[in-house]
């Protein structure tokens, strides 16, 4: 099944930061594997704004080598299709703190069409961008600001960051992008539950044991090292990406599809959130092994109290999940990179077959990497002759085979979002009041352990995290999913 392009209007897309990390290696090769899959109409510029001096010939150049580096083999580019693409790339010297660059960009500006500016740039920045663009005409109601996380680092913070962008745009107008939002999967989430009849009836705690989230890495904190080690993993990943998730798993259906209704309904999430006891939070620090350094060594802090493994049980304080706990997990230098929900139904009330087996239970897994899809584990009789033998096996729906030939038709996250904002549809985009939202569930948390100096209990590299995290589950009488290789 090939998935339809549907061209969007030409458009210009400015990336402050573009000549950035997460631009070369993400931003620009997205917009190209859009533009080789002939999403993008004759006349659309995209315009790479930053510090570093360059013209443009030297800016499709930069470029051009990153889309080799990054891109290769991906979304069916051919190579001669990295010359026409640079033909729409532009560059601007810009300072985002002075007056350097902005009347040559707002020069370069179309009126009359889309234009989105990607503030691909560190949160502090944020403000003086949009200030800017205000100042220099660019703020119109034609125009979408994309906001990079880290979004605060807590409630005074987003909320701070929300003002000074709020100052001189409509919430309409701001996209701030979670890239686990795009995933196909997420999506398909959504399509599975509220499309179908099959499960939602079976969606709350009568059916549903418990709910696993868990966002496994194997990296460790690499050269952001001192980013991290005033971040951790709760404020790096649990407080946006895995609250994104257990939103999208947990919320009520909305009346419609769009923007609003969806964010409402997440946002009710969030707020239905019960506190949380500091025995059911499980803090770690990986440890050093043959090859690599440990976390302390790596954030070359030998006193630090940040966490890079984090691993909880919540419980969503409403009618449909009260008694369901949900249990999340996320952390660094982990045995595999792993990346799924699983919804854990109960067990079947009565086993009317002699076998050997424990009770039986179904298990709907979306996993988001690797191999992108959806599972359902159900039981079967084993096959053969030999008597009513019970097996768990699963309906495997991986979108890479169902969809496409070797996953080359699904677009990746930033693919979809950057389109999403050039098309106007903010679904996929966190509102700003979540946001806040969930700081002002994660902060009293991180107060707490930070009061009390609690240590992070140190792990093995490759393992799944300290001991302490699977108790964390044995004493419930269940345990967590294998971290398979
Ligand atoms: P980076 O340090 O590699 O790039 C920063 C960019 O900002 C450069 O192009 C630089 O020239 C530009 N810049 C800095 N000061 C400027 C100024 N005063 N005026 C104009 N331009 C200026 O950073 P990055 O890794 O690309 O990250 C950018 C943002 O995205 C950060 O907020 C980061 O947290 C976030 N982010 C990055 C990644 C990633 O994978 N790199 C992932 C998620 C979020």
């Amino acid at each position: 099944m090939v998935s339809r392009i549907i061209p969007v209007d030409p458009f210009d897309l400015v990336v402050f930061g573009g000549t950035g990390d997460l631009a070369r290696r993400k931003i620009l090769p997205a917009l190209f594997r859009r533009f080789c899959a002939g999403q993008m109409e004759r006349g659309t510029r995209i315009i790479g704004a930053a510090r570093t001096e360059m013209d443009d010939v030297a800016y499709r150049a930069f470029i051009a080598e990153a889309l080799i580096e990054f891109n290769e083999g991906k979304g069916g580019c051919e190579p001669g299709k990295i010359k026409e693409f640079q033909k729409i790339l532009s560059y601007v010297t810009l300072d985002a703190r002075g007056e350097l660059g902005w009347s040559e960009l707002s020069e370069k500006m179309h009126p009359g069409r889309v234009r989105a500016f990607y503030f691909s740039v560190g949160p502090s920045l944020f403000g003086d961008l949009a200030l800017r663009l205000h100042q220099y005409g660019m703020a119109d109601s034609d125009t979408r600001i994309v906001v990079e996380k880290p979004f605060g680092r807590d409630l005074e913070t987003a909320r701070a960051l929300n003002k000074s962008l709020a100052d001189h745009f409509d919430e309409s107008q701001i996209y701030r992008i979670d890239h686990y939002l795009g995933k196909e999967t997420v999506q398909n989430l959504m399509a599975i539950r509220f499309g179908n009849m099959l499960f939602e009836p079976l969606w709350n705690s009568q059916y549903v044991d418990h709910i696993q989230i868990t966002v496994a890495e194997t990296v460790g904190v690499g050269g952001r090292g001192d980013y991290y080690d005033r971040s951790g993993a709760m404020r790096d990943m649990v407080q946006n990406h895995l609250m994104q998730l257990l939103c999208l798993i947990a919320m009520e259906p909305p009346s419609h599809f769009d923007p609003d209704a969806v964010r409402d309904e997440k946002l009710k999430v969030i707020r239905a959130l019960g506190e949380v006891d500091p025995k059911d939070i499980v803090r770690g620090q990986y440890l050093a092994d043959d090859e690599k350094p440990g976390y302390l060594e790596h954030v070359e802090n030998p006193r630090s109290l940040t966490e890079s493994f984090i691993a909880l049980k919540l419980d969503v304080v409403n009618w449909r999940w009260s008694g369901t706990p949900f249990y999340l997990r996320t952390g660094k230098r982990l045995k595999s990179r792993t990346s799924e929900i699983a919804v854990v139904f109960k067990e079947t009330p009565h086993n009317i077959f002699d076998d050997d087996n424990d009770r039986h239970r179904n298990i709907l897994t979306i996993r988001l990497q690797p191999n992108e899809g959806i599972d359902l584990d159900v039981t079967i009789k084993e096959p053969g002759p030999g008597g009513m033998r019970l097996v768990d096996v699963p309906l495997d729906m991986t979108f890479s085979e169902a969809l496409g030939p070797e996953g080359e038709d699904i677009p990746d996250a930033y693919e979809r979002l950057i389109m999403d904002v050039v098309r106007g549809n903010q679904t996929l985009f966190m509102r700003g009041d979540e946001v806040e939202a969930a700081w002002a569930w994660t902060d009293p948390l991180i107060a707490a352990w930070e009061k009390g100096a609690t240590k992070p209990i140190p792990y093995d590299s490759g393992s799944s995290g300290p001991e302490e995290a699977l108790a964390l589950m044995h004493r419930d009488g269940r345990k967590w999913r294998d971290l398979r290789i």
